[in-house]
């Protein structure tokens, strides 16, 4: 387990971003009209990308995230 470089708190922000995404698709397919829903889900995502980002570059005490090259 400790050879392989990998990050939870990473996986878990990589989960929310995709929850976020079928979110987002899901709003678009249902309801169309609802363009404030579909944009505050937009925002949530546009902001736990910004989040994961930094995570990726200084996630551990100021240190890149080990499991960056998996993505
Ligand atoms: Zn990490």
């Amino acid at each position: 387990m400790a050879s392989r470089n990998e990050c939870k708190l990473r996986d878990e922000l990589v989960n929310r971003l995709i929850a976020l995404n079928n979110k987002v698709n899901m709003l678009s397919a249902a309801w169309l009209h609802s363009e404030q829903a579909r944009a505050q889900v937009q925002e949530q995502r546009q902001e736990l990308v910004a989040e994961i980002k930094l995570h990726k570059t200084k996630g551990h005490d100021g240190k890149p995230c080990p499991a960056v090259h998996h993505a």
